[in-house]
């Protein structure tokens, strides 16, 4: 049951805004009671609006990569704050993050910055076709790209000319791609993929390493462009691209979420073959330029290479996944549990509209630990022995009583 503060809230918000809450942040959907507000976060915690306490596996839904207010960020972000945040031309903190992606990502020779995952996958898809000439870009079905028409995957509102030059794959299937291929004949400008199969709500698939050669393969033998969609994975799965362990190098990189450990920036990163299409189209906003956020992104970046945080996330995210997958095969419970360890999902096989994972994500709220029923969690580096055993205690007994 929800409490009173909660319930006001909600009253007053279905009054003033459509949907009450509207997007991925409505929680209706979570499990029944679900908090829709929450007031703080510190660290691997966060409290909802009554004061309860959870160990945050969501992390906002990547974002938080850190834990929420590293100190470390928030003294980057507090002395940017006393400069300048928003001004007429971008703080040299541009060319410094500039920089600093171009070094880190092994495919990238420039980047640009804007604000939302959105922002990137869409100006990907211009730059692709302003650098080929051409229209037909290959998206794997069922894919989140981002909420912009052509790839919101709900179709209100959306004109049939927004999608007209999309042309759908099954992910991991090379025979999609080929078939896919022959349908765009001379007129294909790219491919998107994401680093692995992460759709919501579904089993996610990790991608095959052949499959990944084949996209690289057939753009180059098409004089297109291969675009990898990095806003939920960038900075989790490898540090310098999620593909590069692979020796797969995109054409072009959407980037954001874990970026800034939670202030808002994303990024378009391209290597040679893309930086004179990147040039000439139209790109712009007015808060893309916003110098805090690039600090921030600095920062989030320095405190994971001198932490080691991609290989401590691989760590306790495998420990994690190790120790649910224990769990449950002791109790004799069909859990499967998916993706990347660092970003990994379960859910339980055989069930109905996920029911036996929302009443596990609810039971597990109930005891102070935040995961979702319907989309993959998030490890942050805030996530240490300690916290993992605390988490696997309590995973354990809600599983016991499912
Ligand atoms: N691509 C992927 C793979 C994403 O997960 C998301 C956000 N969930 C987006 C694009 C869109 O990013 P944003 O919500 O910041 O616009």
């Amino acid at each position: 049951m929800s409490s009173l503060i909660e319930r006001q809230l909600l009253e007053r918000a279905a009054a003033v805004i459509p949907g009450t809450i509207y997007g991925h942040q409505n929680t209706s959907t979570h499990w029944p009671g679900a908090p829709q507000f929450f007031s703080r976060g510190e660290g691997a915690y966060i409290w909802d609006v009554n004061g309860k306490r959870y160990i945050d596996l969501l992390c906002s839904y990547g974002p938080i990569l850190h834990g929420h207010h590293h100190p470390k960020v928030e003294e980057a972000v507090q002395r940017q704050m006393r400069l300048a945040d928003c001004q007429n031309t971008p703080s040299p903190l541009i060319v410094d993050l500039a920089e600093r992606m171009v070094s880190i990502v092994e495919h990238a020779q420039w980047a640009m910055f804007m604000k939302n995952g959105t922002d990137a996958t869409t100006l990907a898809l211009t730059v692709a076709r302003a650098a080929t000439g051409r229209n037909k870009i290959l998206v794997a079905e069922g894919a989140y790209h981002g909420a912009a028409p052509w790839c919101t995957p709900s179709l209100h509102g959306v004109a049939p000319a927004d999608r007209a030059h999309l042309i759908y794959y099954r992910y991991n299937d090379i025979a999609s791609i080929d078939q896919a291929l022959a349908e765009a004949g001379n007129d294909l400008a790219g491919i998107i993929a994401s680093p692995f199969r992460h759709d919501a709500g579904l089993v996610q698939e990790l991608v095959n390493p052949t499959f990944a050669r084949h996209l690289r393969a057939q753009c180059d033998r098409n004089d297109a462009l291969l675009i990898l969609d990095e806003v939920r994975c960038g900075l989790r799965l490898a540090f310098g691209g999620s593909w590069q362990p692979l020796g797969v190098m995109p054409d072009l990189s959407a980037w954001s979420k874990a970026l800034a450990n939670g202030y808002p920036l994303s990024a378009l990163l391209g290597n040679a073959r893309a930086r004179q299409a990147a040039t000439e189209v139209f790109a712009t906003g007015s808060f893309w330029f916003s110098a805090v956020p690039m600090a921030a992104a600095l920062a989030t970046l320095q405190v994971l290479e001198e932490e080691d945080g991609v290989a401590r996330m691989h760590r306790s995210g495998s420990a994690l996944v190790a120790g649910l997958l224990d769990q449950a095969r002791v109790l004799g419970l069909p859990a499967s549990v998916t993706g990347h360890p660092t970003m990994p999902y379960l859910c339980f096989e055989g069930e109905v509209d996920r029911e036996m994972t929302t009443r596990f994500a609810q039971g597990c709220a109930q005891r102070g630990l935040y995961v979702h029923p319907r989309h993959n969690w998030f490890v942050s580096t805030a996530i240490d022995e300690k916290l993992l055993d605390e988490v696997l205690g309590i995973t354990g007994e809600v599983m016991g009583g499912l």
